[in-house]
């Protein structure tokens, strides 16, 4: 008899509360990944250092708790395991993408035909689904009340960790896969992603963070999406020492909560007056954004800084966002899927959440007229143009002058456009 945990989007062995829970619970686990070939093939597989940095973790897992790993899609990789082994349950951490939503129920019907239960919980953030709602019973669809009342409820929870790490002789020493990791299609060269939380940031984090130019933000969005860092961990960090990030950490589970809610953001404007936009959507203006020739350095400097890395300092993210859907009148969702392909700590709540936000069509959206006028952003964030002098190698003072549309003539247009649309209704 056995009972499966199943690691997703949470790799890691400590602090782990959906495999703190099978291991407390079961005399037997066998922890499992699926490489699931369906996901795969929305990825290039060569060269994805997302993937490179799961292949790197599953490895790790491997060797430290005899992870069992699979290559087929969940649903037929549980038919036969059912076929050969008891198992009593499965655990896993929740996930609130609606892919997974849909997938999880579907493992969970088919388990239950064999009497098997499937237990999901929360691991990936604080609150979840219902846990923060307005006193009418309604979810928050504006941050600020809901980070206020995030915080109460907090401070009124007795804060719990999940010690998996101590509970590890309970994972079986046999194997139920004969799937080796080398025996996967691809092999994506390794990138470093940082795991760990600098706490000398963290505390000077509100006067650092805006700066593209120096490090005054802590780099552990990437681990945070792979659950290589524990949340709890996290919080507790930011509760100690600046309240600043902790905003930040909310805002994460503030767009998860709304995705949760109201699952049509993936593909349509929360605010639906906003679907009247009469985007341009110029590809070949499209195509210059991405390559980072708009002849605007701070937005130039951006994109190279994302093709080159996967990663863009946030406030270099509100300025190129905003530039492609107000500047270039080009669709938000192009902007969102660009960054989804390209990011490191790419993850739909908050890449979705945050390009909403930027074309204004979003919950607690920037205003339609709040425009961010690059060279002002350059002024104040980037003032000794540090960060565009390393993106932009060869910028002088004539690089911005044929820039790909004018300052203050996209200003008008835009504010036409959306007038237009917003009017309309
Ligand atoms: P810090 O500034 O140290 O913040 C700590 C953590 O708080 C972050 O790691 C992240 O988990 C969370 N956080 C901070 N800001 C936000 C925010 N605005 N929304 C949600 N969570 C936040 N963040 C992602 O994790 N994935 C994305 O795909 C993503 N896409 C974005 C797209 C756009 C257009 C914009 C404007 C922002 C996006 N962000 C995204 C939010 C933010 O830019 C990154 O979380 C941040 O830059 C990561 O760097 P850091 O770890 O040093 O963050």
């Amino acid at each position: 008899e056995i009972c499966l945990f199943w690691f997703r989007r949470d790799l890691r062995a400590f602090d782990n509360h959906g495999f703190y829970k099978a291991l407390a619970n079961n005399p037997t686990v066998v922890p499992i990944f699926i490489f699931d070939p369906e996901i795969l093939k929305r990825f290039d597989c060569e060269t994805d250092k997302r993937l490179a940095y799961i292949i790197e973790k599953v490895k790790q897992l491997k060797k430290s708790i005899n992870l069992q790993v699979f290559f087929d899609q969940p649903i037929t990789v549980f038919n036969q395991l059912v076929q050969k082994h008891t198992i009593t349950a499965v655990y896993t951490n929740q996930d609130y993408e609606p892919q997974a939503i849909a997938r999880d129920a579907q493992v969970k019907t088919f388990l239950a035909t064999h009497n098997i239960a499937f237990h999901s919980f929360k691991d990936q953030v604080i609150f979840h689904e219902n846990d923060i709602l307005k006193t009418d019973g309604s979810p928050y669809t504006v941050f600020t009340p809901y980070s206020k009342k995030w915080k109460e409820t907090f401070n009124s929870t007795i804060f719990k960790s999940y010690p998996s790490e101590k509970l590890l002789d309970k994972i079986a020493t046999f194997s139920i896969s004969n799937f080796a990791i080398d025996q996967l299609p691809f092999s994506p060269q390794q990138v470093a992603i940082n795991e760990t939380v600098d706490l000398s940031i963290v505390k000077k984090y509100n006067e650092t963070r805006d700066y593209p130019g120096i490090q005054g933000t802590t780099d552990i969005a990437t681990a945070l999406r792979f659950g290589t860092v524990s949340i709890r961990a996290c919080v507790e960090i930011a509760h100690q020492h600046n309240e600043t990030w902790l905003n930040e950490l909310i805002w994460r589970e503030f767009y998860l909560q709304i995705l949760f809610h109201f699952p049509q953001v993936v593909t349509q404007c929360f605010k639906p007056k906003y679907e009247n936009i009469n985007w341009r959507n110029n590809e070949t203006e499209f195509q210059l954004w991405c390559e980072g020739k708009t002849g605007y350095a701070i937005v130039d400097a951006g994109m190279r800084e994302l093709n080159q890395t996967g990663k863009m300092h946030n406030r270099v993210r509100m300025v190129v966002a905003s530039f492609l859907c107000k500047h270039l009148l080009i669709d938000w969702r192009w902007g969102e899927a660009y960054f989804a392909q390209k990011l490191l700590d790419y993850d739909l709540a908050a890449n979705n959440g945050n390009w909403q936000w930027a074309a204004g069509c979003g919950c607690d959206a920037a205003p339609y007229f709040r425009i961010f006028n690059p060279y002002e952003q350059t002024k104040k964030f980037d003032p000794k143009l540090t960060y565009i002098k390393k993106w932009v190698p060869e910028y002088d003072e004539f690089y911005e002058l044929l820039p790909i549309v004018d300052h203050k003539f996209a200003r008008e247009r835009t504010l036409t456009t959306y007038k237009k649309a917003l009017d309309n209704v």
